[in-house]
């Protein structure tokens, strides 16, 4: 067989309908590679960019000679939706590259699926389709995608072979980029065309229900792969993506994605036997957060096992701005002590207290330009006296869980001693899914009696060594990624769909 030819490309965004716009910084300070760039971060020991890329990278390297053509990857952390222009401007790129270095036995899309741009509910669709135009019916293309996904008909529609993440939080991406890339060589080798099978039933779990250690989602991903198992190598792939609910389009809900080798009545028919099993499990998928008070309450009990807490309203990697204060100033003013409060998104703060050095009093005011457009409301001004315990310049490498061996950079970082409580202000708006946020700072999380976390759920493989899941509290806090889904004024949604209409029934399978 010829050396095939493969395209990379990708964007990834994951929308938050609700949070401000993502533009052309996000991208930029994240990740916007091309060419030849693109090729030798994939290729980096320890690369910054999205680690499904790099893996699927390095197992084409690793399983045989293969063309690499490296168009655009361009990545923002969680954000608003992506205004139209930075959109047109990546497709523009992706395209104009495809055209010149055209044809190609292949091409590798690395999104993350919950993607939702200024004028499209469903920009990954429109990439991917535009992507299927310019290269033609022929070359394979495959798609690695985020568990958070909306998988739209149209995504279905242009791609060969979709692999979506199966762990909450994410700690397999590496093996999902491996596994497109294994599955592309296998389809490459014995010309055999997958077929892809997309089933959704009307369920639009909220993040909090979503996590793959546990029932019922993780049952439901378990199910898919034994099933997968016992039908031998008829089907490539099984992916049960839970959706991102606060993209807010119509294509959000669990949607079941099967591909079959080559058979589409295989991938139908398992798709329909994973969709109807969620179905059946769908009271499942409701969860109670810990109030505030309550957390307040546990904060401050003496003599109990450490806590961790989730401050679950702003999950800056759901779109949070990772820069309320409600749960900060109540434990504050509450006189808790021994608490690690981890990381303030605060670009001012840390600059100043750059400025004035560790060991230096002052006070400290989160939030000092806090009602100005950018902010939200939940963005309140607090004001406390506090002491710069250290310093940091925020490069480092992730320890454990998602970002482990990654490399993040945080921008300028202090610890801030404010009395019982040290909070970590960072000039990056990154989730603390990871040890390291505290740690960078001489913070040991072992020595902690209360650790705060500003992430919904990834801090779980992060944080896993020192809290047993029963010292986790998920704490109703308000902010742009509340799970307390009644409370979002929701426009997009299929509707019937539980739990928010709790009646809903479905009626038309034949056609989700
Ligand atoms: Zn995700």
């Amino acid at each position: 067989m010829r050396t095939p030819k493969v395209a990379l490309l990708g964007m990834i965004l994951e929308s938050n309908r609700f949070a401000r716009p993502a533009g052309e910084d996000d991208f930029r300070s994240l990740t916007w590679l091309e060419g030849d760039e693109l090729l030798a971060e994939a290729r980096a020991t320890t690369p910054s960019l999205a680690s499904e890329f790099a893996a699927f990278v390095h197992a084409m390297d690793v399983t045989g000679p293969w063309q690499p053509v490296p168009c655009t990857l361009a990545a923002s952390h969680p954000a608003g939706p992506v205004e139209r222009r930075v959109f047109e401007m990546v497709r523009g790129e992706i395209i104009d590259r495809l055209r010149r270095d055209g044809p190609f036995d292949a091409v590798y899309i690395c999104n993350h699926g919950a993607m939702v741009a200024e004028h499209s509910h469903d920009p990954d669709g429109d990439l991917m389709a535009a992507v299927r135009t310019v290269v033609g019916p022929e070359p394979i293309i495959v798609t690695t995608l985020d568990l958070h996904a909306n998988v739209s008909f149209k995504m279905v529609e242009a791609c060969d072979l979709i692999v979506g993440y199966r762990t909450n939080p994410h700690v397999d991406m590496m093996e999902r980029g491996e596994e497109a890339a294994f599955s592309l060589r296998r389809c490459l080798f014995d010309d055999k065309r997958p077929q892809i099978a997309l089933k959704r039933p009307p369920i639009v779990p909220s993040s909090v229900t979503l996590l793959t250690a546990e029932a019922p989602y993780g049952e439901l991903i378990d199910f898919g792969q034994r099933r997968q198992a016992e039908l031998g190598g008829a089907v490539l792939n099984v992916s049960v993506f839970g959706n991102f609910v606060f993209a807010d389009t119509p294509d959000n809900g669990l949607s079941v994605v099967v591909t079959a080798r080559e058979d589409q009545v295989i991938a139908e028919s398992l798709a329909s036997e994973i969709a109807d099993r969620a179905w059946s499990i769908r009271e499942k998928f409701l969860r109670t957060l810990t109030p505030v008070d309550e957390a307040v309450r546990l904060a401050t009990e003496p003599k109990r096992a450490p806590v961790i807490f989730s401050d679950a309203g702003d999950n800056p990697g759901g779109g949070g701005s990772g820069r309320t204060t409600e749960l900060l100033a109540a434990l504050h003013s509450a006189g808790a002590r021994n608490v690690y409060f981890g990381s303030f998104f605060d670009p001012d703060l840390a600059a100043e207290a750059h400025q004035i050095g560790a060991g230096a009093s002052f006070t400290a005011v989160f939030n000092r330009n806090a009602g100005s457009a950018v902010w939200e409301k939940w963005d309140h001004r607090f004001e406390v006296p506090a002491k710069v315990l250290s310093l940091h310049d925020g490069n480092v490498v992730g320890e454990r869980g998602m970002t482990k061996g990654r490399k993040l950079h945080l921008g300028p970082c202090a610890a801030l001693d404010l009395g019982g409580v040290r909070a970590v202000v960072i000039s990056d708006r990154a989730q603390t899914a990871d040890p390291v946020f505290f740690h960078m700072l001489g913070l040991d999380v072992g020595g902690a009696q209360c650790v705060v976390v500003k992430s919904r759920g990834h801090f779980r493989a992060g944080f896993d060594k020192w809290f047993e899941s029963e010292q986790v509290h998920e704490i109703d806090t308000a902010g742009l990624t509340s799970p307390v889904l009644e409370r979002w004024p929701f426009k997009f949604i299929p509707r019937p769909s539980f739990p928010l209409d709790p009646d809903t029934v479905w009626k038309d399978r034949s056609h989700n």
